[in-house]
């Protein structure tokens, strides 16, 4: 129905360990496990994560810059025009991007109805919609959050421009007896994108080494407890989307098998063993050690972020429910595109997934056209 009008490339790597859960089930040792390709068994953070945080993190912004004391009172909503002084230091003092790319999204009409419940689940879903939102619960259906992520009201739901794919793992940092190597696969150095046309890595049993790397040309390398033979060849592995993110170098990356990539990498993961806390006594609680593991710091990811253009809904009027609702406006791809350029920092200090008390959680992303 609607065409994809851009595909951004999303890069990100893990500043802290990732811990996105499947709440109640245990492998082994482990208590709370967390998410997994079901095909490939690698760890994975979920395009619903991935798009739930980011959603909060646009929600967020926008309030930061109306601010309490600026916010209008429901009755008379924001004149968009009429907010630039108030937050033009504001803006200014956030270096991210310059003034008139912040602008450009933030003045997008809708945003006057913009709150912080825009993010998150909509408390009242059974609400009717209406165009001009004055209701103080649930979703508002109009700014710039809620067309780009999608709502759902009683008799109205619009699902959204934006969709998020899964952010897979692109390089998995690994110890060996040479420093810290970034282990891949053929396959997956394919699917990122990052190998030339026509370059293919898969060896049987063999891992391959770039010929810059230290050591021998061939012998036997550890990759954790594993130890496994290999060799070196030419890479002609593609950073150049990566290095403003993360400066790796050829000589550090070791591609394994295809068909080993998931048990390295499972067998790497980050394991940390707590206790719980009786919040009267203070001490630890009978019978309360869990473990849970997590994917380690410096691991890289990728995925894709696309934005559809529904621009030809606008104006249509669409029968839901025995009801008409006319969509009226929508933020452009431009806007959307600038609105989460402008927040992938939260991603940095807020992070995703769980435990981010505890520091886990923080990535730092880049979005590349
Ligand atoms: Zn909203």
């Amino acid at each position: 129905m609607s065409k994809i009008s851009l595909n951004l490339n999303v890069w990100a790597i893990a500043t802290d360990p990732i811990y996105i859960g499947t709440g109640g089930y245990s492998i082994g040792r482990v208590d709370n496990t967390i998410v997994r390709d079901p095909i490939t068994k690698i760890p994975k953070i979920p395009g619903t994560s991935f798009a739930g945080t980011w959603r909060y993190y646009i929600a967020l912004y926008l309030q930061s810059l109306f601010k309490d004391q600026y916010r209008i009172k429901r009755s008379e909503r924001i004149d968009v025009d009429k907010i630039s002084d108030l937050f033009i230091d504001d803006i200014n003092n956030r270096n991210e991007q310059g003034f008139s790319e912040i602008k450009e999204w933030v003045y997008y009409e809708g945003n006057r109805y913009a709150a912080i419940k825009c993010a998150g689940q909509d408390e009242s879903p059974q609400d009717e919609y209406s165009e001009a939102c004055t209701k103080d619960t649930g979703h508002c259906g109009n700014c710039i959050v809620c067309k780009g992520f999608g709502f759902s009201k009683k008799d109205h739901s619009w699902q959204g421009m934006l969709s998020f794919s899964d952010l897979n793992i692109a390089l998995f940092p690994i110890y060996t007896r040479w420093g810290t190597k970034w282990i891949s696969s053929g396959r997956i150095l394919n699917e990122a994108g990052l190998l030339q046309e026509g370059d293919g890595f898969d060896e049987d049993n063999m891992i391959i080494l770039n010929e810059g790397a230290y050591g021998p040309k061939e012998g036997w390398l550890n990759l954790g407890w594993l130890n496994l033979p290999y060799k070196t060849a030419k890479m002609n592995i593609d950073f150049n989307q990566i290095n403003s993110l993360f400066n790796i170098k050829e000589k550090d990356i070791c591609i394994v098998p295809d068909k080993l990539i998931s048990q390295i990498i499972n067998s790497s993961l980050e394991v940390r063993t707590s206790v719980s806390i009786d919040p009267i006594t203070g001490a630890a609680k009978d019978g309360a050690l869990f473990t849970s593991e997590a994917i380690p710091r410096a691991t890289v990811f990728y995925g894709t972020v696309r934005i559809y253009d529904k621009s030809m809904f606008k104006g249509i009027e669409i029968k839901i429910n025995d009801s008409y609702a006319k969509i009226n406006d929508l933020p452009t791809v431009k806007q959307l595109t600038l609105a989460l350029k402008s927040t992938a920092g939260f991603y940095e200090t807020l992070g995703i997934g769980g435990m981010t008390t505890r520091g886990f959680g923080r990535l730092k992303v880049l979005l590349n056209n």
